[in-house]
């Protein structure tokens, strides 16, 4: 099994790359932020809990998290791993993580991050935001998003630095350019 994770801050590419990694190599693709943006959508309870957490561009709580991925998982079992996309964001989950891989016999293969600097991903968000109209898509949102990027996401690098399982990838140029970087560290 092939169980990726590919962080990088808000606005780095990492939906669209990980949707053709995933393509690529037969993984599923499991996005907190799509399910969580589903489940608001739907208006479903979880969907009104995190509403407004989202749109402050504010963390939800780690223990939401755990039984999403877990089903995700189980939703998803005929194919030859996972790609996580903003999952896990702190530490906790991360511990939480290493346990629900365990559970189902399998270990975090590779985590891949995407470098891309604060300006470039600002002026790219903005432009989604005209797009796309994500209600987490305006300045004062994305700086805060930033912010909890740097604060509780960038230490989770180190973390699994230490356990040898990190490359970094350049992530300025072409969508395709960046997926061939990022399938050169995969293979
Ligand atoms: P994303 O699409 O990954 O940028 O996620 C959008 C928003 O969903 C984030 O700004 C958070 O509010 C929330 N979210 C997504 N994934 C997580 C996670 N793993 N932990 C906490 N909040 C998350």
């Amino acid at each position: 099994m092939k169980n990726l994770i590919l962080f990088g801050p808000p606005g780095s590419g990492k939906g669209t790359q990980s949707a053709k990694v995933a393509e690529k190599y037969n993984l599923a693709h499991i996005s907190t932020g799509d399910i969580f943006r589903r489940e608001i959508s739907n208006e479903t309870p979880l969907g009104k809990k995190v509403k407004d957490i989202i749109n402050k561009g504010e963390l939800v709580p780690d223990e939401l998290l755990i039984d999403l991925l877990r089903n995700a998982i189980k939703q998803n079992r005929d194919v030859q791993g996972y790609i996580f996309d903003g999952f896990p964001r702190t530490i906790q989950q991360a511990s939480d993580l290493d346990k629900l891989m365990k559970e189902f016999n399998m270990a975090v293969s590779k985590v891949l991050v995407l470098d891309v600097n604060e300006e470039e991903v600002v002026k790219r968000l903005l432009k989604r935001a005209e797009l796309e109209g994500r209600s987490d898509d305006n300045e004062d949102v994305i700086r805060n998003r930033m912010g909890v990027y740097r604060t509780q996401t960038e230490p989770l690098i180190e973390y699994y630095s230490e356990k040898g399982l990190v490359s970094t990838i350049k992530g300025v140029g072409t969508i395709d350019d960046i997926f061939e970087f990022l399938c050169k560290e995969i293979d």
